[in-house]
C-alpha cells in the first residue's frame, strides 16, 4: 500500500513553497512560486493554486489526505482566515476554504510560520524528543511557538507562542504592534542594526548595514556591534525566561536569520538566560540554535496538519 502524504504549503512574503511530504519527513514533490505580495488578492491566490496544481500533476497526489498551510502571520485558524502583515492584498483572506476547493476537497491545517516552525523543530530538529519546548524564529520579526505536555500547542487562533510581542522593556521604545519595549523591537535584525547605527557603527565599504553585517563586525571585535547583540540577547533571554517562568520549559531552540549570527548572538543569550532565568525549576533550561533548516516551513505546515501523527519519525539525517 502506498505511504500516505501531507500536502505542504509554506507561504511568505517573498515566495510561496509546496511540497509533498512523506510521514517521516521525506519531501518527495516540490514546487514554488514568488509571492506577488504588491498585487491583489486573487493575483496572490493564483500563485498558491498554480503551486498546488503543480504537486495536484505527481502521481503521487492521489495517496495525500491533508493538507497543512504554514503562513506568514497574524493567522486566524479558527475563522480560517489570514492577514499577513506583507502581503497587504490578504485580509481576514479565507485561506483555508479557498486551498480546500483547490486540493479537491481535503481538510485544510492552517498555522501561523512561528507554530509552523516549532513543529518542525520537534518533529526533526533541535526540539526533538522534548515535551515542553520554546521555538523562536529571531528575523526581520521575532516570531515563535510553543511544544507543551509533548503537544505542539497552537492556541485557538494559531498564534501561540509569538513571543516577539511580549514586553520586556515597560517604558521601551514604541513597537509597530502599539504596544512598547517588545522582544521584537529590541531582538528584530532592523532593530539591532538601527542601534549599531546610533551607537556609532558604521558599515564597511559595500554599505551593508544589515543586522549579518552588525555579527560580521561583532565577530571581528567590533564593541559597538557586539553591545548591539548582547542587548538583543538579553531581550531574547528576558522572554524566554518568562514564557519557562509560566509554562515549564525544558529547551529554547533558536532559528531565523539572525540567529545565524552564531557565538556574538548565543554566548550573550546563554549568559543573560542565567541572570533571568534563576528559579529551581528553570534554572536547566538550555538554549540551542534551530536545526531544521530551510525546509522547517514545510516540514512544519506538514507536521501540524498530521503527517507525523502515524508513524515515528526516523531519524533526523
Ligand atoms: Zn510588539
Amino acid at each position: 500500500m502506498p505511504t500516505e502524504l501531507v500536502a505542504a504549503l509554506d507561504i511568505g512574503g517573498t515566495k510561496i513553497a509546496g511540497a509533498l511530504v512523506d510521514r517521516r519527513g521525506g519531501i518527495l514533490v516540490r514546487a514554488r512560486r514568488p509571492t506577488p505580495a504588491r498585487e491583489d488578492g486573487e493575483t496572490v491566490m493564483r500563485a498558491v493554486e498554480e503551486v498546488l496544481a503543480e504537486l495536484a500533476a505527481a502521481p503521487r497526489w492521489a495517496s495525500v489526505r491533508a493538507v497543512g498551510i504554514g503562513s506568514a502571520g497574524p493567522v486566524d485558524a479558527a475563522r480560517g482566515v489570514v492577514s499577513p502583515v506583507n502581503i497587504p492584498g490578504w485580509r481576514d483572506y479565507p485561506l483555508v476554504e479557498r486551498v480546500r476547493r483547490a486540493s479537491g476537497g481535503r481538510p485544510v491545517t492552517l498555522v501561523g510560520d512561528g507554530v509552523a516552525m516549532t513543529a518542525a523543530e520537534h518533529w526533526r530538529g533541535a526540539a526533538r524528543g522534548h515535551d515542553n519546548a520554546l521555538c523562536l524564529v529571531v528575523s526581520t520579526g521575532v516570531g515563535g511557538g510553543l511544544v507543551l505536555d509533548g503537544k505542539l500547542h497552537t492556541g485557538p487562533t494559531g498564534n501561540a507562542g509569538h513571543i516577539g510581542h511580549v514586553s520586556v522593556d515597560l517604558d521601551g521604545d514604541p513597537c509597530a504592534c502599539g504596544s512598547r519595549g517588545c522582544v521584537e523591537r529590541i531582538a528584530g535584525g532592523p532593530h539591532i542594526a538601527r542601534r549599531a547605527l546610533d551607537n556609532g557603527w558604521r558599515p564597511g565599504p559595500d554599505g551593508d548595514v544589515s543586522a549579518a553585517a552588525v555579527a560580521a563586525a561583532a565577530h571581528a571585535g567590533d564593541p559597538v556591534a557586539l553591545a548591539a547583540f548582547e542587548r538583543a540577547a538579553r531581550a531574547l533571554a528576558a522572554g524566554i525566561a518568562a514564557t519557562a517562568a509560566l509554562v515549564e520549559l525544558d529547551i529554547a531552540v533558536v532559528g531565523g536569520g539572525v540567529a545565524g549570527a552564531g557565538g556574538v548572538l548565543f554566548a550573550p543569550l546563554r549568559r543573560s538566560l542565567r541572570e533571568y532565568a534563576t528559579l529551581s525549576f528553570v534554572r536547566d533550561l538550555t538554549v540551542v540554535p534551530a536545526l531544521a533548516g530551510t525546509d522547517a516551513g514545510l516540514l512544519g505546515a506538514a507536521a501540524a496538519a498530521g503527517g507525523p501523527d502515524r508513524e515515528p519519525a526516523a531519524p533526523a539525517a
